[in-house]
């Protein structure tokens, strides 16, 4: 039985009033509220065994290591990769990204070779492969998306062919909400030897993810967007793809031997986290996972299908008013337009009413410059969203429409 409004209690932050009002708190989508048992982990570390990972042979520092090479494999179950040497922490999905690029990438790319992307990708999706497009004289393709937003298979295979070396998309779209079909277009990809990318930023909050199922090369999401601490990030890689990569960036914790002649580098997942890690906020991250499988992934998938349902018929009892992203397999985030209101000032006036959404362009300007705006608003779903959240934004709405 998911009881939302118990699940609620683990939040702090959602037990808080915004501007005197409940707090409807509606940008899961830029960052997701934590519940207590990530704060308590990083708080056991920082007054219980905090030391430095994987340098001291004390028992703090083998406490702290054990900890962290524990959260890695949290991270492995959550996703299912086949070995823990597949996952590799950094910063952010944005740096995961990075990290394909710059090692993966300038190894593996040739002027003429193309690299496959949507219309609808985040810009952490595509202006590093627009970066190193430029440097290899690479040629970056888009494919197109329905009017509705739902992915065209015809749109994608057509660009698809044997000069595509890497095929990088979302697996859902932080706009329009779309869940892109990641297993066929991974097969397909693997069909003309292309490797696959997916920027799993936004499904990972909502979806249980399985890499051997969907038989991706990488995979990307950030720690804050799935109930963890911000500054931790993973990259799922093929253990074998992995083992060919340059370092990413280098210094200590990397390298297995260094003169001043010649230096030899770590296996995966060591050759890419360069530096002492952010270990506190990874150990912070497999609490956060192990918090949504103790919930249930399909029981979070349930909640919110069920509450993407309610709130697509709520918008419907609203007027002047243009959801941007209404393909059937969407997921519970909302872009809308508001008829004569500029997105921030409806943003302004619903943060007065305690409902927190998200304007602007969303890190994925071509696709709401796409469908004809400069800006758009943006309601998100989280595992701990209420048909109280949605009921606060469509009265904040109403009641800003009378003042325009
Ligand atoms: C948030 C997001 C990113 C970037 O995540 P960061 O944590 O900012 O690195 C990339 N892709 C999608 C789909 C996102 O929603």
């Amino acid at each position: 039985m998911y009881d939302v409004y118990q699940i609620r209690r683990d939040f702090p932050v959602l037990n808080q009033t915004v501007n005197g009002k409940y707090n409807a708190y509606l940008d899961t989508g830029a960052s997701a509220q934590k519940p207590r048992a990530v704060i308590e982990a990083m708080r056991r570390i920082y007054e219980n065994e905090y030391a430095n990972v994987h340098r001291g042979a004390y028992h703090l520092s083998e406490l702290i290591t054990a900890d962290y090479e524990r959260a890695r494999e949290t991270v492995r179950g959550f996703i299912n990769a086949a070995d823990s040497r597949e996952i590799v922490f950094t910063r952010n999905a944005t740096e995961s990204i990075n990290l394909v690029a710059a090692a993966w990438g300038r190894q593996n790319l040739k002027a003429g070779d193309e690299i496959l992307i949507s219309e609808a990708e985040h810009h952490a999706n595509l202006v590093p492969w627009q970066l190193l497009c430029e440097e290899k004289g690479c040629k970056l393709q888009v494919f197109k998306l329905a009017e509705n937003g739902a992915f065209v298979w015809e749109n994608f295979a057509a660009l698809l062919n044997d000069k595509t070396k890497l095929v990088a998309v979302t697996a859902m779209s932080n706009v329009l909400g779309t869940v892109y079909p990641v297993k066929e277009i991974a097969a397909a990809a693997h069909r003309v030897g292309a490797k696959v990318l997916i920027d799993a930023c936004q499904l990972a909050v909502h979806h249980k993810i399985d890499v051997r199922d969907i038989d991706c090369d990488f995979l990307a999401f950030s720690g804050h967007k799935v109930y963890g601490p911000t500054g931790i990030g993973v990259l799922y890689g093929k253990l074998d793809i992995l083992q060919t990569m340059p370092p990413y960036q280098s210094g200590g914790d990397m390298v297995a031997n260094v003169t001043f002649a010649k230096t030899t580098f770590d296996e995966p997942p060591a050759r890419f986290e360069a530096g002492t890690p952010a270990f506190v906020q990874a150990i912070g991250l497999g609490a956060a996972l192990n918090y949504m499988q103790n919930l249930g992934l399909e029981n979070i998938t349930a909640h919110e299908t069920e509450l993407t349902a309610y709130a697509i018929e709520a918008f419907k009892t609203l007027k002047g008013i243009t959801l941007v992203g209404t393909a059937p397999d969407k997921g519970g985030v909302f872009a809308f337009n508001v008829d004569g209101i500029h997105p921030q000032d409806l943003c302004f006036i619903l943060d007065k009413e305690g409902v927190s959404i998200r304007t602007g362009h969303f890190c994925a300007q071509p696709i709401v410059n796409r469908f004809g705006y400069e800006s758009l608003a943006r309601a998100s779903l989280g595992l701990y969203s209420t048909r109280e959240d949605i009921d606060a934004l469509v009265a904040a709405i109403r009641k800003a429409q009378t003042f325009f």
